[in-house]
């Protein structure tokens, strides 16, 4: 049996899992995909999560690696930020948050499998993101462009995931980079589980005070780039400030700044092709555009609909 309601729960037989419930759950077992707030929180629950999430969460649970199972499980990478994984278990795949095409981390692989339930973030046509090395070229102009006439460039992006992308853009163009404490934390995970992202520093450190007497480019977090920031910031050392976003969302337009369609999420296109290379018999949607997506699934001949809360759905749908 499948349903959605605190989280995705599967049962079998008497055995039942939660993946990335979001709220406490007291007994039992609980997968947590990825270290996201919305998908990771503290459980008095037998957790299972791979050793990377385990070390951004800082959460006591099983450590699985990708292509290890523990309690029937099997984990693998969902190519979403450091440590993200995807779930199977008798058949049933589980996506969490997933990108094809990470950089950093290498892509999603679709899961072969029986049942696939899917997040369907940007689950509508008009998501379809240009290429991500063109994405990235774009970055590093506009970046390249401002700091080299003496403005002050502020990136903002989620604290995990985004913002060492961006770190890692930046940093390949040999220019330093400032980073948010919070940024800064992940870094030296990225870095200690072997992903190098070159010449950054924390803002709370006495070189970057030094560095940020003049133009300087830093990495913030999402929500705090704000129009006074960037005012605070230009009185500070007497240059301009800009600032730009970088998110799927960019594609809508309407956030305030200049943005960039880098996204850690699968867009349409990518969407699609998981599902045609999973060949699943069942999808089942969660998340964003978990209706509309579904809809082009059927009209594409799968057999797809949104997981809907409260709904039990046999996963041996057809038997
Ligand atoms: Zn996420």
């Amino acid at each position: 049996m499948l349903s959605l309601g605190n989280g995705v729960s599967y049962s079998d037989n008497g055995n039942r899992v939660l993946f990335d419930p979001h709220r406490k759950v007291h007994g039992g077992l609980v997968c947590i995909s990825h270290g996201h707030s919305d998908h990771a929180r503290k459980h008095d629950a037998t957790m299972l999560m791979t050793p990377e999430t385990k070390k951004i969460v800082g959460f006591d649970g099983e450590a699985v690696t990708y292509g290890k199972s523990s309690h029937g499980i099997t984990f693998y990478n969902a190519g979403h930020v450091l440590g993200s994984a995807q779930c199977e278990i008798n058949g049933v795949a589980y996506t969490g948050d997933f990108l094809m095409d990470s950089p950093l981390l290498g892509g999603a692989e679709p899961i072969d499998c029986d049942t696939l339930v899917m997040e369907t973030t940007f689950g509508l046509p008009e998501f379809a993101f240009p290429k991500r090395q063109d994405v990235i070229g774009s970055i590093s102009k506009w970046v390249k462009a401002n700091y080299n006439a003496g403005r002050t460039v502020i990136l903002g992006g989620y604290s995990l995931g985004k913002a060492q992308e961006l770190t890692k853009i930046v940093t390949d163009m040999g220019i330093p980079v400032l980073a948010h404490p919070k940024i800064a934390r992940i870094n030296q995970i990225y870095e200690n589980a072997g992903i190098r992202l070159g010449g950054w520093l924390p803002t709370n450190t006495d070189e970057a005070r030094e560095i940020a007497k003049s133009a300087f480019v830093a990495v913030m977090p999402f929500h705090q780039v704000k129009p006074k920031l960037l005012e605070a910031l230009s009185q500070q050392n007497g240059t301009k400030a800009v600032a730009a976003l970088a998110t799927g969302w960019a594609l809508r337009g309407r956030l305030g700044f200049k943005a960039f369609p880098l996204s850690d999420h699968a867009d349409f296109p990518s969407l699609l092709s998981y599902v045609e290379q999973a060949s699943p018999r069942k999808i089942y949607t969660i998340h964003g555009f978990a209706n509309e997506f579904a809809r082009q699934l059927r009209r594409r001949g799968w057999k797809a609909e949104a997981l809907k809360p409260g709904q039990k759905k046999l996963t041996q749908w057809d038997a």
